[in-house]
């Protein structure tokens, strides 16, 4: 999953940064208003945590013209105030929740966590395709009750597979999705990775879970 954080401060921009990479996040942050809506409009991202007191271009306006331009990635807003205007107003032009300052980690991530399944639509943290199971909370995989261990990659691969079950995913899905802007799109590291996974999840069961459709992509589902 990838994330944007758009926060000026930037001892608190780079810590949730830092936080939700070793949640298995991939994470770029925008330390003002106008980068934040530039690559909020030009990038794929899952979900934005969007401060609402920025330089340039303040969170309620990026917010507006996201919506605007019909952007519909979630966005979690932080505000230092406890305004209750404030947050009213957030979640009339769009925010998906929001969040008052100071705030705990645990609390920002069980609210991302919670807004992204609302987004897949998912009603729980357990996905279940055939006898694999994932817990999007705990980021717990077991297959025919036995429990496989993941890199984080892995793990983020699979889980953006299993979120989009049936759905066929390009290689460019992939990559805009689990790596951040920093990443060498050139590489063949999405195929790698499918290797990697293949061997712990499918290669020793009979029925195959994720599929291959040459030169295009890849797909978890149950059927043949
Ligand atoms: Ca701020």
């Amino acid at each position: 999953m990838r994330l944007l954080v758009v926060e000026d401060e930037k001892t608190l921009a780079d810590l949730i940064k830092e936080g939700l990479e070793e949640e298995g996040f991939s994470v770029d942050v925008a330390y003002d208003g106008q980068e934040g809506l530039f690559m909020a409009q030009n990038e794929p991202f899952d979900l934005v945590v969007l401060d609402i007191m920025l330089p340039e271009i303040d969170g309620m306006e990026i917010l507006k013209s996201m919506r605007n331009n019909k952007i519909t990635t979630p966005v979690l807003m932080l505000t230092a105030k406890s305004d209750v205007e404030d947050k009213v107003s957030a979640l009339n032009i769009g925010a998906d929740d929001y969040l008052t300052k100071p705030f705990s980690f645990e609390e920002l991530l069980a609210r991302i966590k919670a807004v992204l399944r609302r987004n897949f639509k998912e009603a729980s943290n357990i996905i279940r395709i055939a006898d694999l199971k994932l817990d999007l909370s705990t980021r717990e995989v077991e297959r025919a009750g036995k429990k496989i261990d993941l890199t984080a990659r892995e793990y983020a691969l699979l889980e953006y597979l299993a979120l989009n079950k049936n759905r066929l995913l390009t290689r460019t899905d992939i990559t805009e999705h689990i790596y951040n802007y920093e990443f060498d799109f050139d590489s063949n590291v999405v195929d790698v990775t499918v290797t990697r996974l293949r061997k712990k999840i499918d290669k020793d069961f009979k029925k195959k879970l994720i599929h291959t459709v040459r030169g295009v992509g890849y797909m978890i589902k149950e059927e043949e």
